[in-house]
């Protein structure tokens, strides 16, 4: 079982991202498919080798969900507001 990368990230203020792309290794996506790992800091961090992937995933209601892992190939963050949220979620119903 392979972690599923993000492709990319626009969440330019979160302290993982550079360049539109997520560098911490796994995230943790919660429950309304919101990114749970952003984080506000003026430091950067995570690593620019890195490319970031979902660690774990509780939008249990998504069709790409399975035991609270995703399954998708890829999938896209984008800013929704003040936050960022998985925008490859399609609900199951
Ligand atoms: S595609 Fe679905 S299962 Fe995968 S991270 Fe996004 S919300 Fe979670």
């Amino acid at each position: 079982m392979n972690m599923t990368g993000i492709s990319k990230c626009n969440m330019s203020t979160c302290a993982y991202n550079k360049e539109g792309s997520c560098h911490t290794l796994g995230i943790t996506v919660g429950p309304h498919a919101e990114c749970n790992t952003y984080v506000h800091a003026s430091s950067r961090g995570g690593f620019p080798e890195v490319t970031g992937g979902i660690g774990a995933c509780l939008a249990s209601n998504c069709k790409f969900n399975s035991k609270l892992e995703c399954q998708a190939t890829k999938v896209d963050v984008a800013i929704d507001d003040k936050h960022a949220d998985c925008k490859t979620f399609q609900s199951k119903k």
